[in-house]
């Protein structure tokens, strides 16, 4: 490399560290974000399960789908039961399809409605918060700046002392506003081992936090995110649980001399907060297409063998791969974070749910696997093992497609593929459908328990692992697709 070349790396790294993390992809529009719309209502609507598809039956199901609109919360495939999210006045066509087709079904639930009440306390039962005001503290220059539309005064932190965690934090699910505040006073209680950034902002304007946990020296790197869809509450609230204990607990020292933590809570935080304000069952990013559909499905949208299966070309359908891959700021946040610490990072973990699985790639093919697949297995099945132990929650260890169904543009997929982090897994959280998006927010600690016991198993051996080979460090030896 000239000396010239090696001065304007030099500059560029040092540019990184004083102003974080590059943010060049600008906003396409931020004035979404002041509509305000009633709550949809889900009174009525009902989740059947059917007995496991007939082969005859699958394309029946995905026509209803496209002609009709019928909503699943799992995907039609041969042997395998469908959910099906009914609304009152869809429900006679949907009975009548069954009795046609001679398929017998159980109600999950009759009101969705309903079910959203174990799902989440009402807020006067709570304890109110407590957070340090963000207004009498002099921000880091690292830190989030949080917008103007989400400061309704509903989780912004009143005035009050500073406390690490409110007890009643993970009782509740909590909204985008509420989280951030959580992660940067994780970082305002630790600041030189925690710091709490932006990797730039979504569609609609709001900071995407990166949560960094780095107590020195050079160390590989694992990265997590959450929220990637909107309805998947439990993903933001067991990462956050996550980071909470990597931080404040003082046995997870061995975990945070290991490795360089890098978490980013939510993911998609347009739909996140859609879904809290809007639509409890949005799934996309709230981007809008040309037809003025809105959303795209961004774990469909990352750059490896995009649009290949398991996703939609119609820009209304839940798994809308969008226009092309990355085609949604939030990936792109994402993407260009992950590959900008690419030659560190060991390990990326992203959580979804429901239906307890542990899922290794490749997700975009059936026929094919990754080199390494039994190394992935081997480090799974020890996280699986570790979870288990913890509540006796039972999960399964395999690929998407040969788990659930083929699905290409995925963030596992594209981290391993694309970026070359050895180890890349997407979890599929609680539970097996009982509530299904809907799991009561009573659930949120011990899922967040036993998820965390998982994280840090697998941490330790991939620790060791690391420590077996010549040069831990470097992700050369990596085949990649
Ligand atoms: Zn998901």
């Amino acid at each position: 490399m000239k000396p010239f070349a090696l001065w304007l790396v030099l500059l560029l790294n040092l540019a990184y560290i004083v102003v974080g993390y590059p943010s060049v992809i600008e906003l396409n529009d931020v004035s979404q974000s002041t509509t305000v719309t009633k709550r949809k209502s889900y009174a009525g609507y009902k989740l059947l399960r059917t007995e496991p598809l007939t082969t005859g039956n699958v394309p029946v199901f995905r026509n209803l789908e496209d002609v009709h609109g019928i909503n699943y919360w799992t995907y039609p495939l041969e042997n395998r039961s469908l959910d099906i999210f009914t609304s009152p006045k869809q429900l006679s066509r949907v009975q009548g399809v069954l009795k046609d087709l001679g398929l017998d079904h159980d109600v999950v639930f009759h009101d969705a409605e309903e079910i959203m009440h174990y799902e989440q306390p009402p807020q006067a039962k709570a304890k109110q918060l407590v957070w340090e005001d963000d207004a009498q503290n002099t921000a880091e220059p690292s830190d989030v700046s949080y917008q103007s539309e989400n400061a309704t005064g509903q989780d912004m932190p009143p005035t009050g002392t500073t406390r690490a965690v409110a007890p009643d934090f993970f009782n509740r699910y909590q909204r985008y506003n509420a989280i951030m505040n959580f992660a940067s006073q994780l970082a305002r209680e630790n600041p030189s081992t925690v710091s709490f950034q932006s990797i730039g902002r979504s569609y609609e304007g709001k900071d995407m936090g990166i949560l960094k946990i780095a107590t020195g020296g050079s160390k590989p790197g694992i990265f997590i995110d959450g929220g990637m869809h909107a309805r998947e509450w439990i993903s933001p609230a067991t990462v956050t649980y996550i980071m909470n204990k990597l931080v404040n607990d003082p046995k997870s020292k061995p975990l945070t001399d290991m490795f360089d933590w890098y978490i980013v809570p939510i993911v998609n935080v347009d739909g996140y907060e859609y879904t809290h304000t809007n639509d409890r069952y949005w799934r996309k990013t709230r981007s809008r297409s040309s037809n003025g559909c809105y959303g795209v499905d961004p774990n469909r949208n990352f750059g490896f063998h995009w649009a290949e299966s398991g996703s939609s070309n119609k820009p209304c359908s839940d798994i809308y791969h969008g226009p092309k891959a990355f085609s949604e700021v939030e990936t792109q946040n994402l993407g260009r974070t992950i590959l900008y610490l690419k030659d560190k990072l060991k390990l990326y973990l992203t959580f979804h749910a429901y239906s307890q699985m542990w899922l290794v790639p490749w997700g975009f093919a059936k026929s094919q696997k990754p080199q390494d697949y039994n190394e992935l297995v081997r480090l799974a099945t020890v996280g699986k093992n570790a979870l288990e132990r913890t509540y006796g929650t039972r999960y399964s260890v395999g690929t998407a497609p040969d788990l659930l169904y083929p699905a290409a543009g995925g963030s596992d997929d594209w981290a391993k593929g694309a970026a070359g982090i050895p180890y890349s897994y997407c979890l599929e959280l609680r539970d097996k459908g009982r509530y299904g998006f809907a799991l009561p927010a009573n659930q949120i600690k011990a899922t967040g328990e036993e998820t965390f016991n998982a994280v840090a198993a697998v941490a330790q051996e991939l620790y060791r692992t690391l420590k077996k080979k010549e040069q831990p460090f470097t992700n050369a030896d990596n085949e990649s697709d």
